[in-house]
């Protein structure tokens, strides 16, 4: 009988050979988005969910003001310490999208050609997610194709509504159908509801991320299901985050309401498929701020665990309960390596190792 080793350091470092971890919500800034919505602050009349943020955000003393500007420093310190080998980067919420179209186009090409810089300085420990202006479709667009086919970014990630409208708007589609044709994934990332929404949440703060961010990008979610975007754009992928923002526990009943129930409705769309397959098919979900068991095991069983991928929400949230969450799951080993890396880079083109 051999005596027992002491662990310490060398356990950390055993850990790290085990499994690929790739956190793919992980949330950075720019000193042009921060300048940008400095001067959006600055116009603000009335209280505003998402500028509550981000006045928290701007403030150079403030709880996550410098991690978010952060890439090789202590981000990466933390990203050792924890056996994360890799960030999925994506520009944090709302990107460009409470801008004006000119200068939401200028801050989405800086940060864009930072990220692509970020991940050539360290290939093996960077990856990121393309920002566009919703606000200018063409202009959205063309930057969407450089950023994909020149810059080599590994997907695009839209903060849900823009002033209010949803893509599942018509005049949204020529964007969906561009990233759909690049074959790039789209990340439907949270914010604070449209306004008509937000009212309703305000008593006690429930706009913000403690219900009112599920609810808002939910509906945006289900809101492309039921419009018909993905029989249009049948190659169009959708990541969401937080477990799916509700969804996996809601398609029994989604399938049901659509498809069997008595009422119908003259003036809704003819789907080909019901919404659970389209939400099968067309949608990923990441792990991002809900570090809980039953609700793994349960997406799991009810979207499949080619579907589920690993995140942090770094630095919204902590990179040790993320990583202990996903490395004592009472899941299969085959499982822990779907979603810790092999499914992030299947939908995100990244390079396995
Ligand atoms: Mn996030």
């Amino acid at each position: 009988m051999s005596p027992k080793r002491k662990t310490g350091t060398g356990k950390a470092k055993a850990k790290r050979k085990d499994f690929r971890r790739i956190a793919t919500e992980e949330a950075f800034s720019t000193p042009e988005q921060m300048d940008a919505m400095r001067d959006v602050l600055a116009k603000q009349t009335q209280y505003h969910p998402d500028l509550f943020l981000w006045r928290v955000q701007t403030n150079p003393n403030g709880p996550v003001n410098k991690a978010l500007l952060d890439l090789e420093g202590e981000r990466m310190k933390i990203m050792d310490r924890d056996g994360v080998d890799m960030h999925l980067l994506s520009l944090t919420s709302t990107g460009v999208q409470m801008m004006e179209a000119g200068r939401a186009l200028e801050v989405a090409i800086a940060a864009n050609d930072r990220l692509a810089a970020a991940i050539q300085r360290h290939p093996a420990r960077f990856t990121g997610l393309a920002t566009v202006p919703p606000q200018d479709v063409p202009a959205a667009i063309k930057e969407a194709e450089r950023a994909i086919s020149k810059l080599r970014l590994n997907g695009l990630i839209i903060n849900s509504h823009t002033n209010g409208e949803y893509l599942s708007d018509r005049k949204y589609w020529p964007l969906l159908e561009a990233i759909a044709g690049l074959r790039a994934a789209l990340y439907i990332h949270p914010r604070a509801p449209i306004p008509a929404m937000a009212e309703a949440y305000r008593p006690d703060h429930l706009e913000h991320a403690i219900w009112g961010y599920q609810a808002e990008t939910g509906l945006h979610a289900l809101r492309l299901i039921t419009s018909g975007v993905f029989d249009a754009f049948p190659n169009l992928k959708i990541v969401l985050g937080h477990m799916g923002e509700a969804l996996p526990y809601w398609l029994y009943r989604l399938d049901y309401m659509w498809c069997t129930a008595s009422i119908k409705f003259e003036d809704r769309v003819t789907l080909k498929k019901k919404p659970s397959e389209y939400f099968k098919q067309n949608f990923a979900i990441t792990t991002s701020g809900m570090n809980w068991h039953p609700v793994l095991k349960f997406c799991i069983e009810a979207v499949g665990a080619d579907n589920v991928m690993w995140a942090i929400d770094y630095p919204y949230q902590t990179s040790p309960e993320a990583v202990k969450f996903m490395n004592s799951a009472p899941i299969s080993d085959a499982d822990k390596h779907k979603i810790f890396h092999k499914n992030a880079e299947r939908i995100f083109r990244i390079k396995p190792e």
